[in-house]
């Protein structure tokens, strides 16, 4: 195994670094509670810095754009950008519009790339990834996918209900997940304009974490008509594709919460070695420092797991499993760090002082999305039980 960091890799983790330390970090103040999200204004901030700065979409190749990292130099990339959750947007890499620039450069032909992958890239537009259904339709269960295209000539008319559409709300298209003449193995995913006629974003569902800049949204489909020509991929590659997509998604989603988690860490270190309390700094007390000690142990734990998984998939082998394993540990990991730092931390930890407060209501998601933990489970021991996976 080889642990060392390629030399430009660890220039750009410092430039990363002076990028979260000088302008995201700051810039954390101008949340907007009320709102539930970073002022627009404040983003595009952000975001004019980062492109002067070389690092704007650092995760795509360089004929995209980007800074040519394979899965493991986009992991210690990420997780230094994690450190701030406003700083992979300021930079144009965070979800669900990262993941679906990888999904389009790997499945868009040019007519889509020209007219949703290029301005995705330039940052001109947003996106969102429209799987999920409310009950009784698809969630963790993809079978009970309801959403279907019924083909009529040379398109496809579309029926349907989708929630939690992460940024829906402004965004300029949609990559929807539907069966085919009710076919679940025809399942496919569409490109849909948000201005086609018969769509509808009905709301951005009230949550207990940020909005983010699209909110995670309740869609309808009545009868909207999708071109054969924005079909992604063929028909029946629905499920193949999202894999394509949701497999490095759910691997950079734990690159940030590595780094997320870490921030926590400092945050409580910085606060125990300043609080003075009987007789001595808070972090002179051993129960603090093995709360620390076991915390910065998992977190590395995580890291190598995750660090593992990109391995393995920039080697172009199979995935799913570890991916699976680092997904559960490092969002369990990103909770539980959170919640130390708050404990650690005492009343300011609670309060909106700190950014802990934030950080741990939007953690909560971490083990829901993108598969909930006992998905992972479920999957990792029937791969187990099998014999198909190893201990
Ligand atoms: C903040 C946020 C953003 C999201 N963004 C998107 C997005 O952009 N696009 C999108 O398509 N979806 C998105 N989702 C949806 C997410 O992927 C789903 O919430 C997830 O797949 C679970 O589906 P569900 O909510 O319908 O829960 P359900 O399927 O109803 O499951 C409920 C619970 O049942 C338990 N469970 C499930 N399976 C098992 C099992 N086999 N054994 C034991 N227990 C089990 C789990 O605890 C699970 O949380 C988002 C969700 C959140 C919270």
């Amino acid at each position: 195994m080889e642990f060392s960091i390629p030399s430009d890799v660890a220039e750009l983790q410092k430039k990363v670094r002076a990028f979260v330390e000088e302008v995201a970090i700051p810039a954390e103040k101008e949340y907007d509670y009320n709102d539930g999200r970073m002022p627009e204004a404040t983003n595009q901030r952000m975001r004019a810095e980062a492109k002067k700065r070389g690092l704007w979409t650092p995760h795509l190749p360089r004929k995209s754009g980007g800074l040519g990292l394979n899965l493991v130099g986009t992991g210690l990339v990420f997780s230094e950008l994690g450190r701030s959750p406003i700083a992979p947007y300021a930079c144009n890499c965070d979800a669900p519009d990262e993941g679906n620039m990888h999904l389009l450069l790997e499945a868009a032909n040019a007519e889509q790339a020209k007219l949703f992958l290029e301005p995705l890239i330039a940052g001109d537009i947003r996106s969102a990834f429209a799987m999920t259904e409310p009950p009784p339709g698809a969630g963790s269960d993809p079978a009970a996918l309801s959403t279907n295209a019924v083909k009529e000539g040379e398109e496809f008319v579309l029926n349907g209900h989708k929630w939690f559409c992460t940024g829906a709300n402004g965004a300029r298209f949609l990559i929807v997940m539907a069966r085919v003449n009710g076919s679940f193995r025809k399942t496919t995913l569409f490109l849909v304009p948000t201005d086609s006629p018969g769509y509808t974003m009905v709301r951005e569902v009230g949550v207990m974490g940020s909005h983010g800049p699209g909110g995670h949204c309740e869609l309808t489909f009545e009868n909207v008509r999708v071109p054969a020509n924005m079909v992604l991929g063929r028909v029946g590659e629905g499920f193949r594709l999202s894999q394509v997509r949701l497999g490095p998604a759910r691997l950079t989603h734990c690159m940030r919460w590595l780094g997320m988690s870490r921030r926590a860490m400092e945050i409580a270190r910085e606060y125990a070695r300043t609080r003075q309390l009987f007789g001595s700094k808070l972090g002179d007390h051993q129960g603090i420092q093995w709360m620390l000690a076991d915390c910065a142990t998992r977190i590395e734990s995580g890291y190598l797991l995750t660090l593992k998984a990109g391995w393995t998939l920039d080697q172009g082998q199979d995935a799913r499993h570890i991916i699976s394993m680092a997904k559960l540990h490092v969002s369990e990991i990103l909770c539980d760090a959170i919640d130390l730092a708050i404990q650690i931390c005492g009343s300011s930890g609670y309060s909106r002082d700190l950014p802990l407060e934030l950080m741990y209501r939007d953690a909560r998601a971490a083990r829901l999305a993108d598969g909930p933990s006992e998905v992972h489970r479920m999957v990792l021991g029937r791969g187990l039980m099998s014999g198909k996976e190893e201990f």
